[in-house]
């Protein structure tokens, strides 16, 4: 071990019993200067937004900190079960206004920083996104852990602290560019390095069989190469309730053997090499939102997660019940978000026979009774498998627990449905072929015992598709869990305007009882709430209307209706029919057809894959339509295009505020669940959306009244991919045939001929999978009610606050009561007295 701290003093109690730090304005101010002079040692010249923010940020943290290890001692003292959810992303955002606001503290904050003429908005901009994840999945574990932290329940994150996280996205002569994050590079205020509990990961090396003490035969994973572990926590604080969760990232680094050994050998180059390789691990994150990624790494950093948590898992049990293995399952839940962490079925296996020397039956009812399964998708390119080759090498007695897990589950197939060997095919955890391949999902199916969906739509097509046959052998193990998002970031943080207006008439139970909003629905159609509604709404435009004008560089009508679409670029949730609205829209203008207008801002914006083909040139198309349309002295202030570069968190914070209309226009039966989605709602802007994923139930709370609906539904989404001829649809419809005359004709693309092609092809193919122009009439219908309904605010301003006021079964906090009352048991857990 690099550092062991393990080895504690016996010390006199009142050095760890602090009495806790007042939470007033002259007691922060006092922290505050402390920080900013004596511990960051700046002077007049340094006074910059950095600095400013790392002090403050310190001062808050300092407040976290006594209530963690208050959350902490309680959790020890009750020996509480506890739930481990294992994600390869956490998509936290920034962490200075959550902390703030669950502390109660923002005022007396800003009021100190007044003193000295500070703006905390300005200061909170310094801090950089904690970008460790693609999208809504990485999103909804940070969700998750806000929930759980207010809802006291004992629930650990388990992720890597990646070096660069996703890329920072730079739109340059219309394309995407891609930027390293390296948002370490200025320090981070908010993570706790615990080198005390370092572990250690192995990969490579061969297996090989000998005999215990007792003469049993007995395998162990000799020649490896080893990864330290180093962990390093983060805080997550409840709101109001003293209580302060973790979340545990591993960082990846050399052992200090490796380097000794090289350096005595004379060889600094193999040394400095093998640092370097370890180190690779917890380098960088993967960019692919929903995609299979085979790279070797990727396997590396999901074995490395793996391993390292369920070591510190059996860390804790030893220190706190011995090796009483009955108590694991009892005492742990490990949720797997996805199949990325999946490994750990086999790891904790590995663990608990060739470590702890368990046999084979009494681990597997440890295992198959601790682990859980979330899947996020039915796209069949996102489906993990890898290759058994690169198991072999790089965990190769992984791969003979897989094999063995394998045999003894075919066995019970085998037993079910004898002779059955389709079945027995389909369902193998290893897929035959050319190069055979382990299948990850089946892996996680097999070991856990609950599986679950995001979305009712999503976990009722999982049990009739993909999980069929599992579905049939173990119904009892599926369930389904709708998402959710965390009310304190998504409407209380990032819209006080309209946080200050529910409070003032419903009260603030709503930020820890979203339920609570119903009561809004009283008010309406009350003619002075709907104006100050209505404020609300233009000042939170207004701040949207100065990030575009920053970050785009155009300018917003704040009178306009502004239409957004946020969310990764992905064929499947069709920005590319958006696209083809504003070429319609844009033909109507051109052609005069302009009676009844409502003036439109349409906002894009999102991250493609980098190797993502398709998704960059539909970047590209945005962009080139948007050049067109906002320099055309026709078009005026009647329609506006905008991509908005690096969406991420903190954009989102401004973006749901202001937004009028939400697009969530997926092809029907591809959005899993959506959360972006919710995220809109509860800000009061109407969804125009597809019978999809959670739109379903959002559509369900609303009524279709109060939701613009449109497009085919997953069944006829099947049916109609039997046979589908798109240019039947263009034959039909003028509209259409105005919009691919445009877009064939090259009138986006002047100077680089054929540049769309692929984009015309994908949707005039009989193949499309994503049925684009199926949906273009409907689509264009549905936006024209929704400009028609714009055009009376009253009605709309009507929809909007109902559209808030039935947002409550979109909170985590009760994603997370379901997921603890079907899956994870425990028990809500208060911090001992500070
Ligand atoms: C909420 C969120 C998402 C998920 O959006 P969807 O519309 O559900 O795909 C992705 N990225 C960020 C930054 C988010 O805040």
């Amino acid at each position: 071990m690099t550092r062991n701290r393990a080895n504690t003093l016996t010390v006199h109690p009142e050095l760890t019993d602090l009495p806790p730090l007042a939470m007033d304005e002259s007691a922060i101010d006092a922290d505050f200067l402390r920080y900013f002079n004596r511990t960051l040692g700046r002077d007049k010249q340094h006074c910059t937004d950095h600095y400013l923010y790392e002090a403050l940020a310190y001062a808050v943290r300092d407040r976290l900190m006594e209530r963690w290890k208050a959350t902490r001692a309680a959790y020890e003292k009750r020996n509480a079960r506890r739930t481990c959810y294992l994600s390869l992303e956490f998509l936290m955002g920034r962490a200075l206004g959550n902390a703030m606001l669950n502390l109660d503290i923002t005022e007396p904050v800003r009021q100190v920083l007044q003193r000295y003429g500070l703006a905390l908005e300005e200061l909170a901009e310094a801090e950089h996104d904690a970008g460790l994840g693609n999208g809504g999945l990485g999103r909804l574990a940070a969700c998750f852990l806000d929930s759980c932290a207010t809802l006291q329940l004992p629930v650990l994150g388990y992720g890597l602290r990646y070096e660069y996280g996703m890329f920072r996205q730079e739109i340059v002569d219309g394309r995407q560019v891609e930027e390293p994050d390296h948002w370490l590079r200025d320090g981070h205020v908010w993570e706790l390095e615990r080198p005390e509990y370092t572990q250690r990961v192995h990969f490579g090396g061969r297996t090989e069989f000998y005999r215990d003490e007792k003469g049993r035969q007995r395998v162990r994973w000799v020649g490896t190469h080893d990864v330290l572990a180093v962990p390093y926590d983060v805080p997550v604080p409840g709101y109001g309730n003293d209580s302060v969760n973790s979340l545990r990232l591993w960082s990846a680094t050399s052992t200090d053997e490796f380097d000794l050994d090289d350096f005595n050998a004379g060889d600094y180059d193999l040394a400095v090499e093998s640092k370097y390789d370890a180190e690779h691990i917890t380098m960088v994150l993967y960019p692919n939102d929903a995609s299979e990624n085979g790279k070797e790494l990727r396997l590396r950093q999901q074995y490395f997660l793996a391993s390292a948590s369920l070591k510190d898992v059996l860390r804790r049990h030893l220190r706190l019940n011995g090796n009483d293995y009955e108590q694991l399952a009892g005492r742990n839940c490990f949720q797997l978000n996805d199949t990325h962490p999946s490994i750990a079925v086999a790891e904790l296996m590995r663990l608990l026979v060739d470590e702890q020397r368990l046999d084979w039956d009494r681990a597997w009812g440890i295992v198959t009774r601790s682990m859980a399964y979330t899947n996020h998708t039915l796209l069949p390119e996102a489906l993990e498998k890898w290759p058994v080759y690169l198991f072999e090498r790089l965990l190769p007695r992984l791969l003979e627990i897989i094999y063995e897990i394998n045999a003894r589950f075919l066995g019970e197939v085998e037993r079910r449905w004898p002779g059955d060997t389709d079945r027995l095919r389909r369902m193998s955890l290893i897929e035959e072929g050319e190069t055979p391949m382990v299948r990850m999902a089946w892996l996680a199916i097999v070991g856990s015992f609950s599986v679950n969906g995001v979305a009712g739509l999503h976990s009722r097509l999982l049990t009739q598709g993909l999980f069929r046959d599992f579905f049939e052998l173990w119904p009892e193990k599926f369930n389904n869990k709708t998402n959710g998002v965390t009310q304190r970031r998504w409407l209380a943080m990032c819209n006080p305007r309209l946080s200050r207006l529910i409070s003032e008439h419903i009260g603030d139970g709503w930020v820890t009882d979203l339920a609570q909003l119903r009561q809004l629905e009283t008010l309406a159609d009350d003619a002075d709430f709907q104006r100050r509604w209505r404020e609300v709404k233009q000042a939170n435009k207004q701040r949207l209307a100065a990030l575009v004008r920053d970050e785009a560089g155009a300018v917003f009508s704040p009178d306009a209706l502004f239409d957004i679409q946020v969310k990764r670029i992905h064929e499947y949730k069709r920005q590319l029919l958006n696209c083809l609205h504003v070429i319609h829209l844009y033909a109507r203008i051109k052609r005069g057809d302009t009676a009844d207008w409502t003036p439109r801002c349409v906002l894009i914006g999102g991250k493609a894959a980098p190797g993502y083909a398709m998704a960059k040139l539909i970047i590209r198309l945005i962009t080139s339509v948007a050049r067109l349309v906002n320099a055309d002295p026709d078009v005026g202030d009647r329609l506006k295009l905008v991509f908005l570069p690096n969406y991420r968190v903190s954009s989102m914070e401004l973006i749901c505020p202001g937004a009028d209309l939400s697009e969530q226009i997926s092809t029907a039966g591809k959005e899993a669940s959506g959360t972006g989605n919710m995220k809109f709602m509860m800000n009061g802007a109407i969804t125009l959306g597809t019978y999809d994923g959670a739109n379903i139930e959002i559509l369900e709370e609303l009524g279709e009244e109060n939701f613009f609906r449109f497009g085919l539904d997953a069944e006829a989404v099947a049916a109609t991919r039997a046979d589908y001829r798109p240019q039947a649809f263009i034959e039909a419809d003028p509209d259409l045939q105005a919009v691919m005359e445009l877009l064939q004709g090259g009138r986006f693309n002047p100077y680089e001929p054929g540049l769309f092609d692929p984009l015309i092809q994908a949707l005039t193919s009989p193949g499309d999978p994503w049925l684009t122009l199926a949906d273009f009439r409907a689509y264009v219908d549905a936006q024209a009610r929704a400009a028609a309904a714009y055009r009376d605010p009253a009605r709309w301003t009507r929809m909007s606050i109902l559209n808030t006021a039935r947002s409550g079964r979109f909170s985590t906090d009760r994603t997370m009561q379901e997921y603890n009352r079907d899956i994870w048991k425990l028990e809500a857990v208060p911090p001992e007295a500070l």
